[in-house]
């Protein structure tokens, strides 16, 4: 399918691996140009260089950390106007409810609810100006069902969404869209350290607790960051225009819910 994007421009933040990586793969895949960040400068040239490899799009790569304000001025001068907009990074680290204090809240609400605001309120009025444009913040299905252990992201990914959910309303009568991808389980680096935590706290292996998180998702199997690509460029195409505001799991079944 064509997704009618191409020769847009895309800024795809926390890109260097994982899900950010994945969709900014699939975005180059439909001719997007791209401005891809992370922190390590390393790891992200490669990737933009595999990406221009791949797909022959031009790919400006921006070391920087986007839950800060100097890193998003940097992210910010290389975008320009961009058309696209990939909100992610990092997220906090598992922990008990009961130790989490001021500063490790105020953290994970940089990381996970106030840098993707902050890059919607950059980029998205020239967009409108523009009658075009897509937003896709990656927050998580513990927006959905919340993970116990991970209470700090669902606590600043719930404030994210809750943005959302109005902002997007706002803006659509624009041609602007945002929408929320919720991953499941996926096998990035991000699972192999859930994994690590899981087979830490059970006296188990790290391939044990794997096979064991793999039997709670129906599909029987991790996702990959290909098919969260694949999702992401779709929801930033010419034919998702009347998606507004939704909130989209994959999670291979994962959260057992009817709607
Ligand atoms: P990942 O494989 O660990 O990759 C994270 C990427 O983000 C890396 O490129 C990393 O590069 C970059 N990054 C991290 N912090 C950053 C920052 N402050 N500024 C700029 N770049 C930053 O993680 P992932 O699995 O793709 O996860 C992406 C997001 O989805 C996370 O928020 C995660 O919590 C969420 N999520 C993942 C899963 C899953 O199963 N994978 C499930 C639910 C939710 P540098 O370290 O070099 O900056």
């Amino acid at each position: 399918m064509d997704l009618g994007i191409s020769g847009k421009r895309a800024v795809v933040c926390a890109a260097s691996k994982g899900l950010g990586r994945g969709c900014a793969m699939a975005l180059a895949e439909a001719g997007v140009n791209l401005v891809i960040n992370a922190r390590g400068a390393e790891a992200l040239e490669e990737t933009a260089q595999a990406i221009r490899d791949a797909h022959g799009v031009e790919v400006t790569a921006v070391a920087a950390d986007i839950t800060t304000e100097e890193g998003r001025a940097k992210v910010l001068e290389a975008a320009g106007e961009a058309d696209i907009l990939v909100n992610n990074a990092g997220g906090p680290p598992p922990g008990m409810w009961q130790d989490w204090d001021r500063e490790d809240f105020i953290k994970a609400l940089d990381g996970n609810m106030l840098a993707p605001i902050a890059m919607i309120q950059a980029l998205v009025p020239a967009m409108m100006d523009r009658g075009w444009g897509r937003v896709v913040n990656i927050t998580s299905q513990s927006v959905k069902a919340p993970i116990p252990v991970l209470g700090l992201s669902n606590a600043a990914r719930a404030g994210l969404t809750g943005f959302v959910a109005g902002t997007s309303r706002q803006v659509a009568g624009s041609g602007v869209t945002i929408n929320n991808l919720l991953p499941g389980i996926h096998a990035t680096d991000r699972a192999v350290s859930l994994d690590k935590g899981v087979a830490d706290q059970q006296g188990i292996t790290p391939e044990e607790a794997k096979a064991q998180r793999c039997k709670s998702i129906p599909a029987g199997r991790y996702g990959t960051a290909e098919e969260f690509g694949a999702a992401c460029a779709f929801l930033c195409s010419g034919h998702a225009g009347f998606i507004v505001g939704q909130n989209l799991l994959l999670d291979g079944g994962g959260v057992n819910s009817t709607l």
